[in-house]
């Protein structure tokens, strides 16, 4: 079998914001196809413009390839061999950020491939499963343009969420800080009173985590704002500090009990060894795409089990991500939950159409995928429909 074709489908929601914190509202959706008519889907969560432009963007010389160029006539079969080359072949240009989340979705696609022409599921091919079922967690960002708004909206959806079923919530509390969402604007005490909000609403039987987004621009400010969060039983406290502020990341593990996560916007199994053994997190968080496909996100697992870290897949794109995650999960038996935004709590159409037969969670649980590959298909007349938004939107965002 070869690789003959690579389209890279760059998406946009209708109702997108250039002042919002949510991803979801943009995509890239590769398509790999093959001589025998075998296809393979992925997506990865980065601006698609650029992740297209890594894709279709030929090369000149040995190091400094384009991704389309390097796996145009190749076995799509030998999937961890052309995560190699590829790895390789753009180092120049790549090794981390946007090439290798390029990359991620490729590979994501060569697995999807390769599980269907084997009519296997894809954590079959990554090692088999090591449970019955796949427990997500409701991620829950309302985007509302003040607080007072937020703080009423959050509650209600993450009672929502208890109600859907979700025996987990995360909330995004983020009034503050460079990823604050247009409008948002709170103290670190009104934080604290929404969570307690939150964790009075839904009770002690749900699992809560908090997102706040690189709110703190230091870990002494995190530490002394967090302090009374200890009283909420969180299971994590996600991003609080930049990424790159590791030993900041150390501090915060180290002078309070709360378990500390992060990993969603890191790139390669390298970026993960910083943030797990100079970072000292508790929780790391491999986004399938974003880490650079289920052959390295796999390595980061398995990095992460030895040093008996818990993983929580990230992932903030459409149904393609959910199943992605899900595969990773089934056959890692640290993955304590998949992050999960439900249909019913998500701004995003595109989030929600994108795919026609999304896995889905059923009494707080998401079976074990049958189908080859990933199992899921795209919804073709809403990838027209969002590949039309993004044609239309280029000439306006290109001013903006
Ligand atoms: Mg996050």
């Amino acid at each position: 079998m070869k690789i003959t074709q690579i389209d890279c489908h760059v998406l946009l929601d209708p109702g997108y914001d250039v002042g919002a914190t949510s991803s979801s509202q943009d995509d890239i959706v590769v398509e790999i196809h093959t001589d025998e008519g075998v296809t393979g889907i992925g997506e990865t969560d980065v601006n698609p413009w650029i992740a297209r432009s890594c894709i279709q963007a030929p090369g000149t010389h040995t190091m400094g390839l384009g991704l389309a160029q390097m796996l145009i006539g190749q076995d799509p079969m030998q999937v961890e061999a052309l995560w190699e080359k590829l790895y390789v072949g753009s180092a120049m240009n790549g090794r981390r950020g946007a090439v290798i989340h390029a990359i991620g979705a490729l590979d994501m696609a060569l697995h999807d491939l390769r599980g269907k022409a084997l009519g296997k599921p894809c954590y079959e091919l990554l090692g088999g499963a090591v449970r019955k079922s796949i427990t997500p967690y409701a991620s829950l960002q309302p985007e509302v343009s003040s607080f007072v708004a937020y703080r009423r909206s959050i509650v209600d959806w993450a009672l929502r969420a208890k109600g859907l079923g979700f025996r987990a919530a995360k909330v995004e509390v983020t009034p503050c800080g460079p990823y604050a969402h247009q409008g948002l604007k709170a103290s670190h005490e009104e934080m604290t009173e929404v969570i307690g909000e939150v964790r009075n609403a839904i009770g002690p039987e749900v699992t809560l985590m908090v997102d706040v987004q690189y709110a703190f621009p230091d870990a002494a400010t995190c530490l002394k704002a967090i302090r009374p969060w200890v009283d909420f039983n969180l299971f994590f406290v996600e991003t609080p500090l930049p990424s790159d502020d590791l030993d900041g990341y150390a501090r915060l593990s180290s002078e309070q009990p709360i378990p500390i996560a992060a990993g969603e916007w890191l790139a390669t199994r390298f970026e993960f060894l910083d943030l797990m053994d100079r970072g000292k997190v508790s929780v790391v968080q491999p986004d399938v795409g974003r880490v650079g496909g289920f052959t390295e996100a796999k390595r980061v697992c398995n990095l992460a089990e030895q040093r008996k870290l818990t993983i929580v897949p990230h992932l903030w794109k459409s149904g393609i991500s959910i199943a992605a995650a899900a595969h990773l999960a089934a056959t890692t038996a640290s993955c304590a939950f998949i992050e999960f935004l439900p249909d019913e709590l998500c701004e995003s159409s595109l989030r929600r159409e994108l795919v026609s037969n999304e896995l889905k969670m059923i009494n707080g649980e998401i079976a074990l995928p049958k189908r080859p590959g990933l199992g899921v298909d795209l919804n073709r007349e809403a990838l027209e429909r969002f590949k039309r938004e993004a044609s239309a939107a280029v000439s306006t965002l290109s001013i903006c």
